[in-house]
């Protein structure tokens, strides 16, 4: 039976998956990306995560391998902010080298593209048309997918949805405009919102369990709070939901999507931000488009983005 690699490079973990061309998982494995070294060093990871997972990448039919930034038409890496001394690279091309593997059999792609794909062909996507991604942690990323497949424009780094501008006066974003949904609804975002509202509300139960350590906000302990009644982080709550309805209201009226997936750590809020989101993205949103669109929460989170190389290698290659 035809085998296929899917690997996904993160920030700090690198996963692996083997699949058969059923799509049922052969073996799985997560290892450290190194801090340093730049590709290099994360093929000599590989090569050792391939030998303990029993991986034979000469037998493997195609892979395919995702990275937590822009990649062109042509598979070149650029730049990933999360990948330090990387620059500008074809880590296929070093795959290639290193296992004497044929680089026409490897497909690089963005790590949400792939991870859009799993939700496609094998979670909460359905095969919807069009279907967007949106995933939702460290940053904001995003992915089109029409017809299964994502629109990469005329470079390939189409669908940076989590820069488009939803507060035209808010914070200051990475990029350098003011106010993108990737400054208000990451982590890093919705941790800003939170101290501005705490900062006015000396009588919530957050300053408590912050413990004196202010590290410790979070949306885990927004959540929490909010669970237990805080007024201050239910209003953090409603603010984010806000912010990101604004944002999928956008996107429903751009795509006309038949299914909106959301992902990423911040979506484990699950129905406490999503469901008043959907209503404000609904209210928002042209009514011709808002009627018939699914905004839902993704299926997968640990293996969505190797899971999802392995499918599009397996179709596309
Ligand atoms: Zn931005």
């Amino acid at each position: 039976m035809r085998k296929f690699l899917g690997i996904d490079i993160g920030g700090t973990n690198t996963k692996a998956v083997l699949i058969d061309e059923n799509l049922e998982i052969i073996s799985f494995g997560v290892g450290d990306t190194p801090a340093s070294g730049g590709p290099q060093a994360e093929i000599a990871i590989l090569s050792e995560m391939f030998d303990f997972l029993k991986i034979p990448v000469k037998d493997v039919d195609a892979v395919g391998i995702g990275i937590p930034g822009p990649v062109d038409n042509n598979g070149i890496v650029h730049n990933p902010p999360n990948l330090k001394h990387w620059g500008d690279v074809d880590i296929g091309k070093y795959f290639a080298e290193f296992f004497k593997y044929p680089r026409e059999r490897i497909a690089v792609d963005n790590d949400v593209n792939f991870a859009a794909m799993s939700e496609y062909h094998i979670g909460n996507g359905k095969r919807a048309n069009p279907m967007i991604m949106l995933t939702l942690g460290t940053g904001v990323g995003g992915s089109v997918l029409i017809d299964g497949l994502p629109l990469r424009g005329r470079d390939g780094f189409a669908g940076e949805l989590g820069h488009i501008v939803i507060e035209p006066n808010g914070p200051r974003c990475g990029c350098g405009r003011k106010g993108c949904a990737e400054a208000l609804i990451s982590h890093h975002g919705i941790v800003k919102t939170a101290w501005k509202i705490l900062r006015r509300d000396k009588g919530s139960i957050m300053w408590n369990m912050l413990e004196g350590d202010f590290r410790r906000m979070s949306p885990e302990l927004i959540e929490k709070a909010a669970n237990i009644g805080d007024p201050a982080a239910n209003k953090i709550l409603d603010i984010t939901a806000n912010y990101l309805g604004t944002l999928l209201a956008d996107l429903i009226n751009i795509f006309n999507p038949e299914r909106i997936v959301i992902g990423g750590g911040i979506s484990r809020w699950g129905d406490a931000l999503l469901e008043p989101a959907r209503k404000i993205a609904k209210r928002q949103a042209l009514k011709n488009l808002a009627k018939s669109v699914k905004i839902v929460r993704a299926k997968f989170y640990q293996r969505a983005g190797a899971m999802g190389a392995a499918i599009y290698v397996k179709n596309n290659l």
